[in-house]
């Protein structure tokens, strides 16, 4: 496997072979996919992978798999270009990176779990697992159904009605565990050191979460082989927004891009902010929090890659803001009413901090920014009741329509 070295631990560098692991046994610290980029660079090409699959193994080169057998659709999702948000933003180069129409569940999670069980069928796993705020299992459930596996997803109880329809339809078993989502996580740590089943988020982790990078491959390619000047991007445990910086950064690496990476903006929900807070006081590390948002699908309040998601927000001149519930449903409103994308609370989260930011002039009103999309208006729908207007209740006749909805005084 040339263009895979190993793993290595991210804290003390303790090199590992390519198993189902993920923690060092030294320091505990996670493990990462390591790559020989040298012998990657003289395989890769802006031509080759254009010529690739239209989805996200055209970039198999710079991912953990040989043989890529799960989630061939994945990926591939428009950068829009959003005029009208833009106007009202007072930028000029704003896009949208849509990952709400990702396939086959709407949501970004429809990468890391393509990559995740991929390997885990290379590995010779028969059962997907996963510890979910909602679209992970969705996503777990669905592709585990279409590759032939057996599956267990875990959930908060409280999760949308929907996001809990939505696995359930695929029919795996579905486990809702009172408490939140970091109970849900400590108990299937627990369940993954017994039984022999992939994990993507925990054994299989360091693959699941490379699947993110694709998200920064696809907007280079996107823009041209150009990085953005800027990204906005949501965190739950952090490691979609690490790994769009690790995507970026490897584009240059293999040569693929000249320009450096962007800055790398990060949206919390007030509610669940605890990254957001470790970068605010300077602090490498997370206190961890009780969530109480109604942007569940990034409520993580004790989340495993905050420390390293706090440096790329230094390291790149980047920063964080936060959305109350509030602006979380306006951020939802606004993204769908200039450009015509629903959008979850993920994305409201994001649409409402992105604002911030523009507003408070961080970005050249020429400059490339990008927002990330990641979810789904459709599944979390429950969160704008009372938020919007009402129908125009009317009998069929064209006097009531008149009066009632063109507000025209009909004579009698
Ligand atoms: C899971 C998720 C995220 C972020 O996940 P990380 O744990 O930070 O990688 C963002 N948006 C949506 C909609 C999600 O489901
Ligand atoms: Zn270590």
């Amino acid at each position: 496997m040339a263009k895979i070295k190993g793993l290595a631990c991210k804290e003390c560098g303790r090199e590992y072979p390519v198993e189902p692991i993920h923690v060092c046994e030294f320091c505990f610290g996670p493990l990462e996919v390591v790559y020989d980029y040298e012998d990657i660079k003289k395989n890769i090409s802006r031509e080759k992978i254009e010529n690739g699959p239209k989805s996200l193994w055209r970039y198999i080169d710079l991912l953990p798999v040989e043989n890529p057998t799960v989630g061939l659709s994945a990926g591939f999702t428009p950068l829009i270009k959003a005029e009208n948000l833009g106007k009202e933003l007072g930028l000029n180069n704003l896009y949208i990176k849509d990952d709400s129409v990702n396939h086959p569940t709407l949501s970004f999670k429809d990468r890391v779990v393509a990559v995740a069980l991929s390997k885990a069928k290379e590995f010779g796993f028969d059962t997907a697992a996963c510890a979910s705020t909602g679209n992970l299992a969705n996503s777990v459930s669905a592709l585990a159904a279409s590759s032939g596996m057996k599956c267990y997803v875990f959930i908060p109880a409280n999760l949308e009605t929907n996001k809990i329809i939505g696995s359930l339809v695929f029919d795996p078993v579905v486990v809702a565990v009172d408490g939140n989502y970091d109970d849900v996580n400590r108990l299937s740590s627990e369940i993954a050191n017994e039984f022999g089943w992939a994990f993507v988020n925990i054994n299989v982790r360091p693959y699941y979460s490379e699947g993110s990078k694709t998200l920064a491959f696809e907007v280079a390619e996107q823009l041209g082989w150009k990085a953005p000047d800027a990204v906005v991007a949501p965190l739950a445990s952090g490691s979609l927004y690490t790994k769009i910086w690790k995507g970026f950064n490897e584009l240059k690496t293999v040569g693929l891009i000249n320009d450096n990476p962007p800055r790398m903006y990060g949206a919390q929900a007030a509610g669940c902010s605890p990254i957001y807070q470790a970068f605010k006081e300077g602090r490498d590390w997370i206190k961890p929090v009780k969530p109480d948002t109604i942007a569940k699908s990034i409520a993580i309040g004790n989340p495993a890659d905050g420390p390293y998601a706090v440096k790329v927000a230094k390291e790149s001149n980047g920063d964080m803001e936060i959305a109350t519930n509030e602006e979380i449903i306006e951020g939802i409103k606004l993204l769908a009413k200039t450009e015509g994308i629903f959008t979850e609370t993920a994305g409201g989260t994001t649409i409402a901090v992105l604002k911030k930011f523009a507003e408070k002039g961080v970005f050249d009103p020429d400059e490339v920014v990008v927002a990330y999309i990641t979810g789904n208006g459709y599944k979390t729908m429950e969160v704008l009741e009372g938020h919007l207007k009402s129908p125009i209740h009317i009998k069929p006749s064209l006097h009531e329509f008149k009066e009632k909805v063109i507000g025209q005084v009909v004579k009698g």
